[in-house]
């Protein structure tokens, strides 16, 4: 399996909540201390306009370029220059890679994406471009290759596991009217954003710690797998649902996020169902926790598809 990354997935945000050092952060943690090796490293590059626009509209798509705010980026909560714009576009491209990569293999991480705040036609939070839809959508337009086995073709359904601490409202909404894709979040329910309607929804109490969280998925994620049956699962594994974010209250440990990586890709291996991971949220007091929760999803994946 493969990880995508960058090193152009930095960009001057200022000073600000979200640690964007993250990506280098775990993209080296999974080379040097956990001795992932280079050859499984691919570099994705930008999505193109064409593929921004099988979510997002023009005018949107204009007024990101022109780094403008209008009624439609001001629900961002980043700052608006040219360079944080291509970082969000060279993220769509990695997470669209990644499910590229997940069709031919198996499986694929992105240490990067899980914009799952953004919108068709808006912004919203630190949310500019909605990979998970934009690599779905590519995904779903992909000419049907002759050579189906090796190469990465055409999907009709598919699944956004979205594990976040927030609710992705921006996807949810995104595939509302869409029965080819469904999507489910499990999220705390006191907090942002503004909910949205996913297929299903999991909107939890303040709180809750590992053994409540993970009987949670275990009551319903295979069970919809099962039933669903898509080809291809598009994973959200925020890093923020931990004890000691600062920007929520469910009690998850470290080591319980890590449990949750290992049953999704566990179901999703056992079902032959090609899964791509992103990052998503991580605020934890201390980045080096928020690095270590995104490193071991990493880890989980690597030690499931290594050798395939
Ligand atoms: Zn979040």
């Amino acid at each position: 399996m493969k990880f995508i990354y960058s090193p152009h997935y930095y960009a001057d945000i200022g000073i600000h909540v979200f640690p964007i050092q993250k990506y280098h952060l775990v993209a080296t943690a999974l080379r040097q201390q956990h001795h992932i090796p280079a050859e499984a490293f691919v570099e994705p590059v930008a999505a193109t306009t064409e593929q921004l626009l099988a979510v997002h509209t023009q005018r949107y798509l204009d007024e990101l370029y022109q780094c403008q705010w209008t009624p439609r980026t001001a629900y961002s909560e980043l700052p608006l220059t040219r360079e944080i714009v291509d970082m969000f576009v060279l993220a769509c491209g990695g997470t669209i890679l990644a499910a590229k990569l997940a069709l031919q293999e198996g499986a694929a991480m992105h240490i990067g994406g899980g914009f799952h705040h953004a919108f068709a036609e808006k912004a919203e939070g630190f949310c500019y471009l909605n990979d998970l839809a934009v690599a779905v959508r590519v995904m779903q337009q992909a000419p049907t290759s002759i050579n189906s086995k090796k190469s990465a073709g055409q999907i009709q359904k598919a699944m956004v596991i979205d594990c976040d601490l927030h609710q992705g409202n921006g996807t949810a909404k995104i595939f509302e009217q869409d029965p080819t894709v469904f999507t489910f979040s499990i999220h705390q329910q006191e907090l942002y954003p503004v909910k949205e309607k996913s297929d299903w929804d999991i909107h939890l109490p303040n709180a809750v710690s590992d053994a409540a969280y993970l009987q949670h998925l275990q009551a319903h994620i295979p069970k919809i797998l099962d039933e669903f049956h898509p080809e291809l699962i598009l994973y959200q594994a925020g890093a923020d649902p931990y004890e000691h974010d600062q920007l929520g209250d469910l009690r998850l440990t470290i080591s319980g996020l890590a449990e949750r990586d290992r049953l999704i890709f566990g179901w999703a291996q056992e079902r032959n169902i090609p899964i791509a991971a992103t990052l998503g949220g991580g605020y934890a007091y201390d980045t080096n926790d928020t690095v270590k929760i995104h490193t071991n999803t990493g880890i989980a994946a690597w030690e499931k598809w290594r050798n395939i």
